[in-house]
């Protein structure tokens, strides 16, 4: 019995999605949710034919919010470095079938910062644990330029309004060699009204970035202006 057998022995791996106890090697998903990951094939949430919020060129998400909050939940506050992995590469593959890789041609991957006290709190970014999978499998660099310069309040709390003022100049490039004339794929846990994805994208622009694209665990409802 190796280490890692040893571990599952005490701590049985779950269900990614529905935290369902697995049988020692059935991998990550119970066979309920497998079916239903394979069944599911993402969503545009907007692209160049379409309505885009702000900075933004085109935004992709695998999951509803709604149907996924508890699994994202786990994933936050449960400190689950496994299933960041495994969420970002299941990002990466239903982005990839969808030709949502395609709009975006992506040439660096940078995840939406958390503020550095946040950080100290959580003790990692939700946002960049997705993000290092996702520039794997894309065969890009993946970087932490992008850094929160004001602490903001939880998006979820908020009005639309506010929202929008909340993460008005939030975000600031610390290294704009990294993203000047280059096209950005910025990565999210967790898309709503766009405001927070919309303004990181407007401080990447500003230092250059040629474009910047979404891409996203999961996806609330869904409103554009
Ligand atoms: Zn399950």
């Amino acid at each position: 019995m190796n280490a890692e057998q040893i571990w599952e022995l005490f701590f049985p791996p779950r269900c990614l999605l529905c935290g369902e106890i697995l049988a020692i090697g059935q991998g990550k998903l119970c066979s309920d949710c497998q079916m239903e990951v394979q069944r599911r094939e993402g969503r545009l949430l907007f692209s160049p034919q379409t309505q885009q919020p702000e900075g933004l060129e085109a935004g992709f998400a695998v999951f509803y919010y709604e149907e996924s909050k508890e699994a994202i939940w786990r994933f936050k506050f449960h400190g689950a470095y496994r299933m960041g992995e495994d969420f970002g590469r299941l990002m990466a593959e239903k982005a990839g079938k969808a030709g949502f890789l395609d709009l975006a041609k992506a040439q660096v991957v940078i995840p939406v910062p958390v503020h550095r006290q946040r950080l100290r709190l959580r003790g990692f970014n939700q946002a960049a644990l997705l993000a290092r999978p996702v520039a794997a499998v894309l065969k890009v660099p993946m970087s932490e330029t992008l850094c929160r310069i004001r602490h903001t309040k939880a998006q979820m709390t908020l009005g639309d309004q506010q929202r929008q003022e909340n993460v008005h100049h939030a975000f600031a490039v610390v290294r704009p060699e990294e993203v000047r004339d280059k096209r950005v794929l910025l990565i999210d846990d967790i898309y709503t009204t766009g405001a927070t994805a919309s303004s990181c994208a407007l401080a990447l622009r500003q230092a250059g970035a040629s474009s910047v694209s979404v891409l996203a665990l999961a996806a609330g409802a869904v409103r554009i202006r």
